[in-house]
């Protein structure tokens, strides 16, 4: 799953107080900026499989630290404390389980569309329901999922001035863009290639969520 992922993120703009939108959109990515940084350095690991059914032909067989499910609390409770660390008094609690909740929230999805490749444990009883092998489901399931959050952010916050009525439907076309990209670009097998990309896009939505922030405000 890709831009599904957003969809928490911008959700979560409707609740009072909740932090930066690009700190939510990274958030959101926290584990997979993770993966893809692991896997660089052959830490984690993955390989291309043309023989797998459906999309996303890659068996991402060793991701203990990213994709497990303590692995992924472990990074939703710390992130969650870096938050409530930086954000200023009064806003620190709502801050720290807005984020861990974000980047906890990025498992819950991943589980929907990945073969079984996510441990409980270090890489132990792997699950993942595997909605990858089925693209006639899983690509209006993410899009869909991706609308719902982005509607709730639509209508939770307002524009401060014309150009802010515009922004969202630009960061949106980005976004699909970015996932046509995603579902359709043939992956090499080269690894460096495969990280840059995805931590150059990766940061480019959270710049995106800084635009959104400057253009509009909580309603
Ligand atoms: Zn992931």
């Amino acid at each position: 799953m890709f831009v599904g992922h957003y969809a928490p993120a911008f959700a979560a703009k409707a609740i009072k107080n909740s932090p930066g939108l690009a700190a939510g959109l990274l958030a959101v990515q926290a584990v997979d900026i993770g993966f893809f940084t692991l896997t660089y350095f052959d830490i984690e690991k993955w390989r291309p499989n043309p023989d797998l059914p459906g999309m996303r032909k890659i068996d991402l067989y060793y991701m203990p630290y990213t994709h497990s499910l303590v692995g992924c609390l472990i990074w939703a409770a710390v992130l969650g404390a870096v938050a409530f660390a930086l954000s200023p008094q009064g806003r620190k609690a709502i801050a720290g389980i807005v984020i861990a909740g974000l980047v906890f929230s990025h498992w819950l999805l991943d589980l929907i569309v990945h073969r079984p490749d996510l441990a409980l444990y270090d890489d132990h009883d792997k699950m993942g329901f595997g909605l990858w092998n089925y693209p006639t489901v899983e690509m209006p399931l993410e899009i869909g999922i991706l609308l719902i959050g982005w509607a709730i952010y639509l209508y939770a916050s307002k524009a401060k001035g014309w150009f802010g009525h515009v922004t969202p439907f630009v960061v949106l076309a980005a976004l699909l863009g970015l996932q046509y990209i995603d579902w359709f670009m043939p992956v090499s097998g080269d690894h460096t290639q495969f990280t840059m990309l995805a931590l150059v896009a990766y940061f480019g939505v959270g710049a995106l969520g800084l635009l959104l922030d400057r253009t509009r405000e909580a309603r």
